[in-house]
Protein backbone atom coordinates (compact mmCIF):
# COMPACT_ATOMS: atom_id res chain seq x y z
CA UNK A 1 0.00 0.00 0.00
CA UNK A 2 1.23 3.78 -0.56
CA UNK A 3 0.40 6.74 -0.20
CA UNK A 4 1.38 10.21 -1.57
CA UNK A 5 3.56 13.03 -0.06
CA UNK A 6 1.63 16.04 0.69
CA UNK A 7 4.21 18.27 0.10
CA UNK A 8 5.49 16.87 -3.28
CA UNK A 9 2.98 14.41 -4.46
CA UNK A 10 5.50 11.80 -5.11
CA UNK A 11 4.70 8.21 -4.22
CA UNK A 12 5.39 6.80 -0.97
CA UNK A 13 5.97 3.99 1.32
CA UNK A 14 3.56 4.17 4.27
CA UNK A 15 6.62 3.58 6.52
CA UNK A 16 8.39 6.32 4.83
CA UNK A 17 9.12 9.74 7.28
CA UNK A 18 11.23 11.72 5.09
CA UNK A 19 9.59 11.73 1.62
CA UNK A 20 12.37 10.58 -1.10
CA UNK A 21 11.58 13.63 -3.24
CA UNK A 22 11.24 16.54 -1.41
CA UNK A 23 12.61 15.27 1.98
CA UNK A 24 9.87 16.63 4.27
CA UNK A 25 7.89 14.16 6.17
CA UNK A 26 5.10 13.33 3.48
CA UNK A 27 2.31 12.62 6.24
CA UNK A 28 2.26 15.22 8.31
CA UNK A 29 -1.36 15.92 10.05
CA UNK A 30 -2.26 19.45 9.94
CA UNK A 31 -3.92 19.81 13.01
CA UNK A 32 -4.94 23.57 12.72
CA UNK A 33 -5.39 25.31 16.12
CA UNK A 34 -8.01 27.89 16.24
CA UNK A 35 -6.16 30.68 18.16
CA UNK A 36 -8.93 33.06 18.24
CA UNK A 37 -10.02 34.23 21.31
CA UNK A 38 -13.87 33.46 22.96
CA UNK A 39 -16.48 35.74 21.47
CA UNK A 40 -17.32 38.20 23.75
CA UNK A 41 -20.81 37.18 23.97
CA UNK A 42 -19.75 33.84 24.72
CA UNK A 43 -17.70 35.23 27.42
CA UNK A 44 -20.80 36.63 28.86
CA UNK A 45 -22.73 33.78 29.48
CA UNK A 46 -19.72 32.21 30.57
CA UNK A 47 -19.26 34.74 33.38
CA UNK A 48 -23.10 34.45 34.11
CA UNK A 49 -23.26 31.15 34.03
CA UNK A 50 -19.86 29.50 35.18
CA UNK A 51 -21.18 25.73 34.35
CA UNK A 52 -21.27 26.75 30.48
CA UNK A 53 -17.72 28.45 30.67
CA UNK A 54 -16.60 25.30 32.41
CA UNK A 55 -18.16 23.15 29.40
CA UNK A 56 -16.95 25.78 26.99
CA UNK A 57 -13.32 24.73 28.51
CA UNK A 58 -13.19 21.27 28.08
CA UNK A 59 -15.14 21.77 24.49
CA UNK A 60 -12.18 23.77 22.96
CA UNK A 61 -9.27 22.58 25.39
CA UNK A 62 -7.65 20.59 22.08
CA UNK A 63 -9.07 22.48 19.33
CA UNK A 64 -8.88 26.31 20.36
CA UNK A 65 -6.64 26.81 23.40
CA UNK A 66 -7.36 30.58 23.57
CA UNK A 67 -11.05 30.18 23.32
CA UNK A 68 -11.09 27.62 26.63
CA UNK A 69 -8.23 29.50 28.03
CA UNK A 70 -11.03 32.79 28.06
CA UNK A 71 -13.64 30.47 29.06
CA UNK A 72 -11.88 29.46 31.91
CA UNK A 73 -10.92 32.47 33.31
CA UNK A 74 -14.46 33.91 32.42
CA UNK A 75 -15.91 30.75 34.70
CA UNK A 76 -13.47 31.68 37.30
CA UNK A 77 -14.26 35.62 37.60
CA UNK A 78 -18.25 34.48 37.49
CA UNK A 79 -18.03 32.30 40.72
CA UNK A 80 -15.94 34.48 42.24
CA UNK A 81 -18.07 37.57 41.97
CA UNK A 82 -21.30 35.10 42.31
CA UNK A 83 -18.72 34.45 45.65
CA UNK A 84 -18.56 37.88 46.93
CA UNK A 85 -21.83 38.59 46.17
CA UNK A 86 -23.18 35.93 48.27
CA UNK A 87 -20.63 36.71 51.24
CA UNK A 88 -22.73 39.97 50.93
CA UNK A 89 -25.76 39.09 50.62
CA UNK A 90 -24.93 36.85 53.75
CA UNK A 91 -23.62 39.98 55.65
CA UNK A 92 -26.49 42.68 54.85
CA UNK A 93 -29.12 40.27 55.48
CA UNK A 94 -27.78 39.08 59.43
ZN1 LIG B 1 7.67 15.05 -1.11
Amino acid sequence: MSKFCQNCGAEQSLTNSICIECGKPPFVVFNEKDNSELDIAVKVVSFCIPLVGGILYFVHKNSAPQKSKDACSAALWGMLVNFILQIIATVSGA
